[in-house]
């Protein structure tokens, strides 16, 4: 049993766990007596693993970056999730879920979006599905996040706006809560990253853990090594850099490294950077670090990319934070946009704005001609081609 997974009583450490109200306790604890039984199912695994061949386009290639290893004189691949339908990651964890969901006999499902990528990535799978779909967003989100607002309603979901607090994510997932607790039976809550309550966590990471397990094999065959030196991703729950470290946490040899959001710095008041500002607390029904003031509210975060711009991180990462196993740092909106755009003009390769970030961490490395680098490139940028053309003035 690894030390750096969950136990078996839902946490990594000291964190994670399952810190919810009362009503909710039936729903969760449906999901945690079933979902390893259901999801080690040959007939699961089966469908699992062809949705993700036929519908997603998996394996994502592992592309050596040439221009981009020359540039930092070292081997860099990119693992490209960009190229997943959706373009992104996420559809990993979502065909995952709507794959449990149908087993457990549930005819409708909520989730909380924020940018809106994890509320088009679950559109999609009900669609996929034929299942009812209600997906809560902040209502100042909607206006801000007006094309993927448009590909949810296409898929035929349904739109709420959370008009309470800020209007934004947080508001939207209380919303989705209220509805799960009037709604035990039939709904199943689709979370899109690794928080929330336990078996949340450990089941998104699973999902996502295809990631990895693809990186591997590829490497041998490309290198003859299945491990790199180092895997880089970025961070806003952790749900990406959960999947490229799942099948490496215990190879000690390879540097883990996970990059936040540090918006306009982190000392600026303007940032995400959880692992540099947080403190022990619990948020979304895990105990985590996050983002609060000294009396315990949780404090906005910012990023220049949506994806990332959350107060606080998965159990998980706190605890590989914590222990000492992943490096967390953080780079700023700056080093990303910039990152962003060589990436564009060494390989003519867009990436989202959430995954150059984690590209921008190379300028900060001392790599050596050596080393092979993995950089979990979670997304495309075509939702970001506004932010990147107004930050440069295209
Ligand atoms: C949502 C998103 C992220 C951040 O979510 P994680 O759960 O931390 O992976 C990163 N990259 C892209 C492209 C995203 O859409």
């Amino acid at each position: 049993m690894s030390k750096y997974q969950v136990n078996e009583k839902g946490y990594y450490g000291q964190f994670g766990g399952a810190y919810i109200p009362e009503m909710l306790y039936p729903n969760v604890e449906e999901l945690r007596q079933k979902y390893l039984d259901i999801i080690q199912e040959p007939s699961f695994q089966e469908e699992f693993n062809q949705l993700l061949r036929d519908y997603v386009g998996r394996p994502s290639p592992l592309y050596y970056a040439g221009r981009l290893s020359e540039k930092y004189g070292s081997n860099i691949y990119l693992k490209r999730e960009d190229l997943n339908h959706t373009g992104a990651h996420k559809i990993n964890n979502t065909i995952g879920q709507i794959l449990l969901a149908q087993r457990l006999g549930k005819k409708r499902i909520i989730a909380e979006t924020g940018a809106g990528q994890h509320g088009v990535a679950t559109a999609t799978v009900c669609a996929l599905k034929g299942l009812e779909c209600v997906v809560y967003m902040g209502a100042i989100d909607i206006e801000r996040q007006a094309p993927n607002v448009a590909r949810m309603k296409m898929m035929g979901a349904q739109v709420v706006p959370a008009q309470s607090g800020s209007k934004t994510l947080k508001d939207a997932t209380n919303e989705a809560l209220r509805d799960w607790i009037n709604n035990p039976v039939d709904t199943h809550y689709i979370i899109g990253s690794v928080v929330g309550p336990h078996p949340y966590p450990d089941m998104v990471a699973r999902f996502q853990s295809i990631i990895s397990e693809e990186t591997k094999k590829q490497l041998l065959e490309k290198t003859g090594k299945s491990n790199p030196d180092y895997a880089i991703a970025c961070v806003g729950g952790g749900s990406n850099a959960a999947g490229m470290f799942y099948h490496f946490v215990d190879e000690e040899s390879v540097k883990l490294i996970a990059v936040e959001a540090a918006g306009l710095g982190v000392d600026s008041g303007e940032s995400a950077a959880t692992t540099a500002l947080g403190k022990e607390g619990v948020l979304h029904g895990s105990r985590s670090l996050l983002m609060q003031t000294p009396d315990g509210q949780v404090i906005e975060p910012y990023s220049i990319s949506a994806g990332l711009d959350y107060p606080g991180i998965g159990p998980q990462h706190a605890w590989l934070f914590k222990s000492g196993r992943g490096n967390y740092v953080s780079v700023t909106d700056k080093e990303a946009m910039e990152a962003g755009l060589l990436l564009t003009r060494l390989e003519g390769i867009i990436p989202a704005i959430e995954s150059a970030h984690a590209l921008a961490y190379l300028e900060k490395m001392d790599l050596k001609p050596d080393d092979t680098v993995v950089i979990c490139l979670s997304g495309r940028g075509d939702k970001d081609l506004d932010n990147y053309m107004k930050y440069f003035g295209f």
